[in-house]
């Protein structure tokens, strides 16, 4: 039985390593999904500003335009002024020429004012481009280092697992099957001795029959409160009467405390 125990001791050590890897390599994805989203939102903000400046530089276009047009009504109108007779053809044209000339004004001051948004526009995006520049590097270097930590990780794993292998077969699959599942519940500990009739995982007392069992070591026994082995520790207190519990009690028991379950 010592041997036995010795083995569930080993395997614990593997076990509870594996888990914990295993749980190491699931959380390490989380780490970067924050950098990616940040990611994600510049460059979209990126991707809106760029169609504005974009729409503002066809604005401009637009402006020139229309503004070039003005120009070329108002020196249009001009050069009647050398055929006009009358002072009602003089007036007619003279407004021509003003308003054309205010237009010409207005679109001026509109690409103006567009090129000043658009110069703005620019050193934002080139903030932006640096930004996201710097949020890829950050990224691209994290993925680096997860990648290498991952691949330590896994190799660790694959030694683990091995070891793992060796010591299983001989093992019974009922008791391997639930003594896993023990420890991936109860932070790595599966095994555990008995002290003065208490369960030193879950450090409920246990019935002195039950306590006499597990002392004779004829076969594996489960705390019935928090499932783990118990293995009678030789040097622990003996058993004393103080703790000692009536047959009929034991049964219930488990229902008066509301221990721990194995499948929490
Ligand atoms: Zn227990």
């Amino acid at each position: 039985m010592e041997n036995t125990f010795e083995t569930l001791r080993e395997l614990q050590d593997i076990l509870s390593k594996k888990y914990a890897i295993e749980r190491d390599i699931l959380e390490i994805p989380k780490a970067l999904e924050t950098k990616q989203e940040i990611l994600n939102r510049l460059k979209k903000t990126y991707v809106e500003k760029n169609q504005d400046f974009e729409s503002t530089k066809e604005e401009i276009r637009h402006l020139n335009f229309e503004m070039t047009e003005a120009e070329r009504l108002r020196e249009e109108s001009e050069k009647k002024m050398d055929v006009i007779t009358t002072q009602r053809e003089y007036e007619a044209l003279d407004k021509e020429i003003r308003d054309a000339g205010e237009k010409e004004q207005r679109f001026r001051r509109e690409i103006q004012k567009c090129e000043r948004d658009l110069e703005e526009m620019k050193s934002s995006l080139e903030r932006e481009e640096q930004m996201i520049k710097m949020q890829q590097d950050e990224l691209t270097a994290e993925n680096n280092k997860i990648k290498a930590e991952t691949s330590d990780k896994e190799a660790l794993l694959a030694q683990l697992q091995k070891k793992e292998s060796k010591i299983t077969p001989d093992m019974d699959d009922g008791i391997l099957f639930k003594f896993q599942r023990i420890i991936r519940n109860k932070s790595g500990v599966g095994i555990v001795p008995v002290k003065s009739n208490i369960c030193s995982g879950c450090h409920m007392v246990l019935p002195a029959q039950f306590v006499n069992d597990i002392r004779g070591g004829k076969e594996i026994q489960f705390c019935p409160y928090c499932s783990r082995i118990l293995f009678w520790e030789a040097g622990g207190e003996p058993v004393s009467e103080a703790y000692e519990f009536d047959h009929e009690d034991v049964g219930g028991l488990a229902d008066l405390v509301g221990g721990e379950s194995d499948f929490d």
